[in-house]
């Protein structure tokens, strides 16, 4: 099996460098509570060299120069790469994030993936000609902003980092891309993939730090003209805040809370079936988990029963051992979950199985947990819990499970189970939610367009509609003659 080496440098201007600091951040594994690495802790000053060099990079205009069918091949170039180092990423993805190792290399596969899809659209990206008479030509150029500082979190930083490094280069922007410092260093391999592809020194750096200092010097930054940030809605506000002051766009990707509507004619095995997997997948820890089911009354007991069968039956330790249900990423994050779990029992809500972390096993380990009798009102049904946690609701009729479903502050997925397309279409053109899954919970795929409505943030990551997240509309308008509809003269 791979090995991982046990110290990360930051990835600035083409080369891996030591923190100016000196100082370095300690990696655990979550499934153990072990040490396993450490990274360069990225501060201010690292931030600075790494915008410097992006900018740079912009500015002479390498990437934009080049014919994009030629930057579309460098992306390819990447692909190639993540694919080769596969096992080695699984083993990181497993050992500092808790997947499984078929986890951690589909990460690698979808990384890959996203390299190939928009290094195949690097040549597509067009502007329009308008007609405005024989007097004229007009035409618009989608034009990239500059450096592109993208912030990603714990959860799936490779996928996450793939996806919106990739949009940038094939449109020729140039990145600053801070991972997170819980579980950095899956994304430390795109540097290596664009090192070894010959991407040009500047147009990708990669750095880690904490939020507070090295994510807030960057997305503060005076040198940075776009943000994609993916985490939290509070993180994301205090970076809107930030984005304001220098009015630069930003795409956000924030939280959810979504729903799965079960409907009457509802194949019930299929949806119990797809319910676990949208909501025990990587632990809960996904932002558009299903956390939240709404069965018909009467269907209730039958589907919390076939539920609470199935949470029973997983297996809960180390994703290098295969297990079911994996650890979350932190001691805090387990004692938050568990806290919100305590919450839910004392306003009323049942827990029909799990709800407490397991104190038996050295990582940071959660009970799959299902909750009855959960009522609109409660935290656990509003919040995001991040964790193995479902909460079910029942209704009685359909447009009561709409408002149910619609009633948080997020919009990021919802899920429909019926047999009858009349009802599907029905339900998908009246959730608030950027993306809706009828029958199969996560239905789609890196093709597809993928964001949020509401809290759940704006802007589209995903699918040939991200790309537009990336340009900005040049119009250039040439009077071409002294007018007389375009008779040359002399
Ligand atoms: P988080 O907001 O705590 O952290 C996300 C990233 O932001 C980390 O890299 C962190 O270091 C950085 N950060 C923290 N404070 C910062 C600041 N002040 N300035 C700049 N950067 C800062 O989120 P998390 O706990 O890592 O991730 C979980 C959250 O992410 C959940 O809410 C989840 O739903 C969301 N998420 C959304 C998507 C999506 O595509 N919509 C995907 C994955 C996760």
């Amino acid at each position: 099996m791979a090995e991982l080496k046990n110290y990360w440098q930051n990835y600035i201007n083409g080369e891996w460098v030591d923190a100016l600091e000196g100082e370095r951040i300690e990696i655990e594994n979550p499934a153990t509570a072990q040490i396993i690495a450490e990274i360069a802790r990225a501060q201010k000053s690292d931030v600075d060299r790494a915008v410097v060099a992006a900018r740079a990079c912009f500015t002479s205009r390498e990437l934009y120069n080049m014919r994009p069918v030629n930057r579309g091949a460098l992306l390819f170039g990447i692909a190639r790469h993540l694919t080769e180092m596969a096992d080695e990423i699984a083993l990181a993805e497993c050992l500092d994030n808790g997947k499984t190792l078929a986890g951690g290399k589909n990460e690698a596969m979808a990384a890959a993936r996203y390299f190939t899809y928009y290094g195949g659209l690097a040549d597509k990206v067009e502007g329009r000609m308008i007609p405005l008479g024989a007097d004229y030509v007009d035409y618009t150029i989608p034009t990239p902003f500059g450096v592109s500082a993208q912030i990603v979190p714990w959860n799936f930083p490779l996928q996450i980092a793939a996806r919106s490094v990739a949009c940038a280069l094939a449109t020729a922007n140039t990145v600053v891309l801070k991972s997170p410092e819980l579980s950095p260093l899956s994304t430390y391999f795109i540097a290596e993939a664009c090192h070894r592809a010959g991407v040009p020194k500047g147009a990708v750096n990669i750095l880690s730090g904490y939020g507070h200092d090295c994510g807030a010097a960057l997305v503060s930054h005076p040198g940075i003209d776009h943000i994609v940030f993916t985490g939290s809605v509070a993180t994301g506000q205090s970076i809107l805040h930030a984005a304001a002051e220098r009015v630069i766009p930003c795409v956000m990707e924030l939280g959810g809370k979504s729903a799965g509507i079960l409907f009457r004619d509802a194949d019930v095995d299929q949806a119990v079936n797809s319910t676990a997997s949208g909501i025990f997948t990587h632990a809960g820890q996904v932002c558009s988990a299903q956390s939240r089911l709404i069965v018909p009354k009467a269907l209730q007991s039958q589907v919390i029963d076939k539920l609470a069968a199935k949470a029973k039956s997983l297996s809960v330790g180390p994703g290098i051992d295969g297990h079911d249900l994996t650890p979350v990423i932190s001691a805090a994050q387990a004692d938050k979950i568990e806290g919100m779990c305590l919450a839910a029992s004392q306003a009323g809500a049942e827990a029909v199985t799990g709800g407490r972390k397991r104190d038996d096993l050295p990582g940071h380990f959660i009970e799959a947990t299902i909750f009855s009798n959960v009522t609109p009102d409660m935290t656990i049904a509003r919040e995001e819990v991040f964790g193995p946690v479902l909460s079910v609701l029942t209704y009685d009729d359909p447009e009561e499970a709409i408002a149910l479903a619609n009633g948080t502050d997020y919009g990021l997925c919802a899920g429909v189970y019926t047999r009858d397309l009349a009802t599907a279409h029905w339900a998908a053109d009246r959730l608030i939610a950027g993306q809706v899954f009828v029958n199969e919970w996560f239905a789609g795929g890196i093709e597809t367009p993928f964001g949020g409505m509401k809290r759940s943030g704006y802007g589209r990551e995903k699918g040939q509609e991200a790309l537009l997240n990336y340009v900005q509309t040049k119009n250039v308008g040439i009077r071409i003659t002294g007018g007389g509809g375009g008779r040359p003269g002399g």
